[in-house]
């Protein structure tokens, strides 16, 4: 009877004394009755044995936590990469439409086609330039003019535009303007190859300015002073 009530009693301090947070008494009093009854060393060892299958679910989920972790690690990675990846993307896109932007509305990529050129006023200065009159009838304007010198001494005096052309400014413009070419200079710049002829155009689709062997009217004085600076 004494020891049925002490199992009552050991029964309810074991979780306690499990625990480790009961009193130093009821720890004795626990350890002393473990000797002599087998049902409560039994029930503590199932306790034990309780708490030893939720530690090993403990370490599962730490390791389920480990794995979650890594996934989360392994997207924010992912994340930085998708994001250097963008900024990567954005910076070629922009160039892309930059280049598009400069191609159409900058290079002087374009040939102006002789159909809307007109060459007049052709002659030749007291110090051998030759000089004439460049207009484009388009309306459009001129950006630049570029030189090219082929094998069989041919000068081209060539007019380039954007693809996207702008309406010409002025009248003044290079589409409506005096130009003149300096042959001699222009040899030496080719390292002393003579040159034949001179054409506005490119070898394609040209107007011929000058050949050797034309002899071209004197300048006016009023184009004469145009190109005297003194
Ligand atoms: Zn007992």
């Amino acid at each position: 009877m004494s020891n049925k009530m002490s199992c009552e009693i050991i029964k309810d301090i074991l979780p306690l004394y499990y625990d480790g947070v009961c009193s130093d008494d009821s720890k004795k009093m626990v350890e002393e009755h473990m000797l002599n009854c087998d049902h409560c060393k039994c029930e503590l060892d199932r306790m034990q044995d309780e708490i030893k299958v939720p530690k090993s679910e403990i370490q599962k989920y730490r390791n389920e936590g480990e794995v979650i972790r890594n996934i989360t690690n392994a997207w924010k990675r992912t994340k930085v990469k998708s994001f250097i990846r963008g900024i990567i993307i954005t910076i070629i896109l922009f160039s892309l439409i930059t280049l598009g932007y400069n191609r159409l509305f900058h290079w002087n990529i374009t040939k102006v086609p002789t159909s809307v050129v007109e060459v007049t006023q052709v002659s030749e200065l007291t110090d051998g330039k030759i000089v004439f009159h460049v207009e484009l009838t388009d309306g459009y304007a001129l950006n630049e003019t570029i030189y090219n010198i082929d094998k069989d001494g041919k000068f081209y005096v060539t007019p380039v535009r954007p693809i996207v052309k702008k309406k010409a400014q002025s009248p003044y413009g290079l589409a409506n303007d005096f130009d003149f070419i300096d042959i001699e200079e222009a040899e030496e710049n080719n390292g002393g190859k003579k040159i034949n002829a001179l054409y506005y155009g490119t070898p394609e689709d040209n107007i011929l300015i000058w050949k050797k062997g034309m002899n071209l009217p004197k300048a006016s004085e009023e184009i004469e002073n145009m190109f005297h600076f003194e």
